[in-house]
């Protein structure tokens, strides 16, 4: 639990409860300064040549690459994840600035002839990406690294500043990353860090300075944000949360679905975005497979992650806890059956848990996100079924199909409601270059490698009239 004060947050270790370090919140006169530094100071980045600019990002990569170990010790500690996970998302980290560093300066811009339309025989349309101006990015305690390296990457390439909001619960090892920018070497104020909850994030995106707000959080909160940003019309990315399905058909292996469905329930304690929530089993193997499931998650090992061997740590806070405590119950009381865990141990530690029994009109079938290592199994007699239950919630954010015939897999994919498929391997899967994001209330917009240079600016056309030979006439 992070415990608040008026003005000072002290954020703890996640396992044992006790105080790691302390943030003075951002007040609002500060949060004004920090404001009206971005807006000066991004006039001055968008004239910094592409070159130079590659060359900053390509030096803080190596910057993070240099302090990946001191960084995910902290990340571990502040958050509860195990710390091969917290180094794992440094290492996307420097990847990702230097990836988004290479395309930018990769990137080729347009210039058209426009004699393809009559008139305009003399004409020359140059198009070119300018920057948005300032952009907000406000981060969830789950990947707090991972996705200030998804949005701040591609925003200062593309020339535009960067007000950064950490989680409340997990903020440390990110306020580490932005001192880490002008140490090396990029100017004061490109990307600046303001902590608070919601009522900074909401101050933030109701303020006429910035642009853009990228937000990666639960759809609650999305939609909140869209209600405010929508005053200013402000430019919004939206990362919302999931229920994903996995549907196992019966000639799957099933070895390779037990290893990938317990992978993907673990990861981050279970608290993922794109984890496999929901199991949905042909029929035929639902005992067999349940009964693995079971096994093999229910024997994971839970405690601090400072300790050896750990594969599952603790939920953020006691909210979290008490919550997905709460889930599980009104799901048994619903009429499912417990076959591994279904308990929080003492602390904010919750048993890696299989339910199964579990119906298409249960909510944790539908639109309840359970934020904890819990997984939920659902039969389908046959793909159709199969489909229509995992199409049966209101989010799309990704899922994932096992079967050993590719092509009975990829018909079932076309079908899925989902921004993402993943056949033969869990859907918590994010390669760098993917446009990664979601239908319906899992999100608007995509990021990553391939898409976020875009969506972190806009066209200009400029147009030089009667410059061509042939332009004599044109209008
Ligand atoms: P959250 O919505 O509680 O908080 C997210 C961020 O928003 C925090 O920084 C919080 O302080 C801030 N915030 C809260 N109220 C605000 C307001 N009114 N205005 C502006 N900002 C506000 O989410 P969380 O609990 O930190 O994260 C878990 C959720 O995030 C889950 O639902 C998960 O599925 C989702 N998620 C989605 C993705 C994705 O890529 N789609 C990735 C990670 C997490």
């Amino acid at each position: 639990m992070t415990v608040i004060d008026e003005t000072v947050l002290t954020v703890l270790n996640k396992a044992t409860g006790f105080p790691i370090d302390q943030l003075a919140f951002t007040a609002p006169v500060d949060l004004d300064r920090v404001l009206r530094t971005a807006a000066d100071v991004q006039r001055d980045w968008a004239r910094v040549s592409r070159h130079e600019r590659y060359r900053l990002m390509t030096r803080y990569a190596a910057a993070v690459a240099e302090h990946t170990d001191e960084f995910a010790a902290l990340l571990s500690i502040e958050s509860g994840k195990p710390l091969a996970q917290c180094q794992g998302e440094l290492g996307i980290c420097e990847r990702l600035f230097r990836g988004f560093a290479e395309r930018m300066l990769a990137a080729s811009e347009r210039a058209d002839f426009l004699d393809n339309q009559a008139g305009l025989e003399g004409d020359l349309l140059l198009t070119h990406r300018e920057p948005l101006g300032v952009v907000v990015a406000i981060l969830p305690f789950n990947f707090p690294i991972e996705l200030f390296a998804h949005k701040v990457a591609p925003a200062i390439a593309m020339g535009n500043t960067v007000v950064v909001k950490p989680p409340l619960e997990d903020p440390l090892a990110v306020v580490q990353l932005v001192s880490l920018m002008t140490a090396s070497g990029m100017p004061e104020g490109l990307v600046q860090v303001v902590v608070g909850g919601a009522d900074v994030g909401a101050a933030l995106v109701d303020s006429d300075v910035p642009a853009a707000i990228s937000f990666t959080g639960s759809t609650e909160t999305g939609k909140t944000v869209a209600r405010t940003a929508a005053r200013t019309l402000k430019l919004l990315t939206l990362e919302l949360g999931g229920n994903d399905a996995m549907i196992v058909l019966p000639d799957a292996d099933l070895d390779l679905v037990v290893e990938q469905a317990v992978l993907g329930r673990s990861i981050a304690n279970g608290q993922c975005c794109c984890a496999n929530k929901r199991i949905v089993v042909h029929e035929s193997i639902t005992e067999d497979l349940s009964t693995r499931l079971a096994d093999r998650f229910g024997s994971l090992r839970v405690g601090d992650p400072a300790l050896d061997g750990v594969e599952v740590g603790p939920l953020i806070h006691d909210r979290a806890a008490s919550k997905v405590a709460s889930q599980v119950e009104e799901t048994l009381q619903a009429g499912a059956r417990v076959l591994a865990g279904g308990h929080r141990a003492d602390g904010n530690f919750f048993e890696p848990t299989v339910l199964a029994g579990v119906t298409p009109d249960m909510p944790v079938a539908r639109d309840e996100e359970v934020f904890g290592p819990v997984m939920s199994i659902l039969e389908a007699r046959d793909d159709e079924t199969a489909v229509e239950i995992a199409n049966n919630s209101s989010y799309g954010l990704s899922g994932a199909i096992f079967s050993a015939d590719v092509g009975r897999a990829m018909r079932v994919a076309t079908h899925l409601q989902t921004g993402q498929v993943v056949i033969n391997g869990t859907g918590l899967y994010r390669p760098d270059v993917a446009g990664f994001g979601g239908y319906g209330l899992s999100g608007q917009r995509r990021e990553g490698l391939s898409e976020s240079l875009t969506e972190y600016s806009q066209n200009k056309n400029i147009v030089l009239r009667r410059v061509l030979d042939s332009g004599r006439g044109a209008r």
